[in-house]
């Protein structure tokens, strides 16, 4: 496991040039110097130096991060910020009394997790068979995976299954980098022994995370990518009016234009690509400064008029719901809004 010594050179890397500012959703809400990588950048110089200690209120600035992405995306040096980020975090929490409390709650979670057999998981036909890796939600509660095997029975697809782990990205999240490695091994000895060329995510945090392991020697396709591909057509009776709300973790959505042409009766409606304020852990850790970015989500949404907002990840599900509760917007997995289309057709 890399120590945060061994990104010293990363971290002289960073020029100050303040790019990272403008993406920052903290530093953008906030002001605050210490939010964005670069301000967590000096701090870090100075640990590494010797001048300041990795306490608790580093730790604390550490934990302002919805682990977005969002800085090394503008990042002219292209810095890996969350990697460093955590295993700075790491640094600190491993050597606190409750890191081996920590550890055993996230075995325990993923252990639940593969356990997790739900008798209302529906069959999957077809022949031509594609390894699915489910996101931990669907696992306890597959209406998005019900969903998507009726849309794919449309098709010649065959989703299989295999006895996966949890992608990882709650314990990376919280700093428990040794948790993170041993699903990182798992999952990719699992997927890389697989007759599979390709694996299918229901999750753009699960595919995000999944990629950033670089152990992973297949090709990726998450679920909308998939059925856009396959050029169904969805026939809705009423129509509606939606928009789409990209995770923060979602690459990209070249998927959606497809998908919206392939639906009859559906008004699109463009919104600004902001964080939801759900971001995993962060809204428990820094709620007021997470319901200060939902709030400002929940604006956006409203003045564009959709009356359904669509996302592909079950975290911003929830960030959403959270976020719209009272308002008359409905929040749903654009894999389960298409499976409700009263006529699915593959012409
Ligand atoms: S990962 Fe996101 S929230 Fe964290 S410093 Fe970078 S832009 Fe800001
Ligand atoms: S964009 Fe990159 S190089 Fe520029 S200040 Fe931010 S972290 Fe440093």
């Amino acid at each position: 496991m890399k120590k945060l010594k061994d990104f010293e050179k990363e971290i002289n890397k960073c020029s100050k040039c303040g790019l990272c500012q403008g993406a920052c959703p903290i530093y953008k809400l906030t002001g605050n110097e210490c939010a964005v990588s670069k301000g967590k950048f000096v701090m870090l110089s100075g640990v590494l130096k010797g001048d300041l200690q990795l306490n608790k209120n580093i730790n604390s600035y550490l934990d302002l991060c919805t682990k977005c992405g969002k800085c090394s995306e503008f990042c002219p040096a292209g810095i890996n910020v969350c990697e460093i980020l955590q295993t700075a975090k790491y640094e600190y929490i491993s050597k606190q009394p409750f890191f081996k409390i920590l550890k055993i709650f996230h075995k325990l979670f993923d252990t639940i997790i593969r356990r997790c057999r739900s008798p209302f998981r529906a069959k999957s036909s077809g022949t031509r068979e594609i390894l699915y890796f489910k996101g931990c939600v669907n696992k306890i509660y597959p209406k998005t995976e019900n969903a998507l095997k009726k849309i794919l029975s449309h098709s010649d697809i065959k989703l299989t299954d295999a006895d996966f782990s949890c992608c990882g990205l709650p314990f990376f999240s919280a700093g428990n980098l040794e948790s993170f490695d041993d699903v990182k091994s798992r999952n990719s000895e699992l997927i890389n022994a697989s007759g599979a060329d390709t694996i299918l995510t229901d999750c753009a945090s699960c595919e995000s995370t999944l990629k950033s392991y670089g152990t992973i020697n297949k090709n990726f396709v998450n679920a909308e990518t998939l059925i856009a591909k396959l050029d169904l057509k969805f026939k809705f009776k009423k129509h509606y009016k939606v928009a789409f709300h990209k995770p923060c973790h979602l690459e990209n959505t070249d998927f959606l234009q497809k998908l919206m042409a392939n639906c009859e009766n559906v008004e699109f409606i463009e919104i600004p690509e902001t964080c939801c304020g759900l971001a995993g852990e962060f809204f428990i850790k820094k709620p007021e400064i997470a319901n200060q970015i939902a709030q400002k989500r929940a604006e956006e949404i409203i003045c564009g008029g959709a009356e359904i907002v669509l996302t592909s990840c079950p975290a911003c599900v929830i960030g959403l719901k959270k976020a719209l509760l009272g308002k008359n917007i409905k929040v749903l997995n654009l894999i389960d809004f298409l499976s409700h289309a009263d006529n699915i057709t593959n012409i």
